[in-house]
């Protein structure tokens, strides 16, 4: 409960060899920020922006957006809030930017994509996150979702930079980008991984569609190859891979994301308590071979109990 967690002093998040695996909170809107902290949260890893604006009819403006974005850093002074740009999108329509009539819309003119189609939104927004930063002490990162390769990646980050942002990276969410990670990294200066939308697309079943939810899970041996591939990417470099999608909610997946080379988690607030334990209880050469057996496995259901033993660890 809350109040347990408030009278108990909180750790940071770290595996039992004493390796820092920062565990951040996904949140949508900045009056959530308090009982994120609260919970334990040490920086925000996914904010999702386009919640603020669900009912707009009209772009927001530039003064509009900084209030909001200042309200939200100002609850993270020193410590790190990554900012996702508009995502419109089937599941989320922003009625200023996408349309609403396409036949195949987890296909469509969607998250980056809509965004350059309508490139004046995506200037005021990175020019209200600048200012924003300017005024508080968090330490602000920008990303972009729905970005497919290393193309539009060089495009987002040389935007944002030319804007005044400091540390700008990509979602990874789209297979196509997991493919061309190295290429990736060239241009971003870190990689947050979307497991919705990734195992989404990676087993080509719409998330919203009941009749193929059991091929909407992340314990995929084919989704976890893929994040294998960005941690690799990411560790060449020495750049972050964080995880923002709800995989990284579930404690045992966690385990294995981290074994796969994620360097952060971010979640829901109400999950980070239970990662928080969980993580504590291996090392990370535990965490890694967990991960080389999940990804050994042949289904989600064969991954989750190979990950789990009875093999010791
Ligand atoms: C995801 O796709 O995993 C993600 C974090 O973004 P959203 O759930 O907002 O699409
Ligand atoms: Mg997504």
């Amino acid at each position: 409960s809350r109040a347990a967690a408030l009278s108990a002093p909180i750790t940071d998040g770290a595996l039992a060899d004493g390796t820092k695996i920062p565990l951040l909170a996904n949140l949508g809107n900045p009056a959530d920020a308090a009982d994120a902290v609260a919970l334990g949260a040490e920086g925000v890893g996914l904010f999702r922006t386009e919640f603020l604006f669900l009912d707009s009819k009209s772009a927001p403006t530039v003064a509009d957006q900084q209030k909001k974005y200042t309200e939200l850093l100002r609850h993270f002074a020193g410590k790190k809030v990554v900012v996702r740009a508009l995502d419109a999108g089937a599941d989320k329509p922003l009625s200023f930017l996408n349309d609403a009539h396409e036949e195949n819309p987890a296909l469509g003119l969607r998250g980056l994509r809509a965004l350059r189609a309508s490139e004046h939104i995506l200037h005021d927004q990175l020019v209200a996150l600048a200012a924003a930063d300017a005024e508080t002490e968090a330490e602000l990162w920008v990303m972009a979702p729905m970005v497919s390769d290393s193309e539009e990646s060089e495009y987002f980050v040389n935007l944002g930079r030319e804007l005044g942002l400091t540390t700008v990276g990509v979602m990874a969410e789209v297979p196509s980008l997991a493919l061309v990670a190295d290429q990736v990294f060239d241009s971003a200066d870190f990689v947050s991984i979307g497991t919705n939308d990734l195992t989404q697309y990676t087993m080509a079943a719409d998330r919203m569609l009941g009749s193929v939810a059991s091929f909407q899970d992340p314990w995929h041996p084919a989704v976890l190859r893929l994040v294998k591939m960005l941690g690799d990417a990411g560790a060449a470099v020495g750049k972050p891979v964080g995880i923002c999608g709800e995989a990284a909610a579930d404690p045992e997946l966690a385990i294995v994301l981290v074994g796969l080379g994620a360097t952060s988690l971010s979640m829901t607030p109400a999950a980070l308590a239970d990662v928080r334990a969980a993580l504590r209880d291996v090392t990370l050469d535990q965490a890694k071979a967990r991960a080389a057996r999940a990804l050994a496995a042949r289904s989600a259901a064969g991954a989750r109990a190979a990950a789990a033993g009875p093999v010791l660890d």
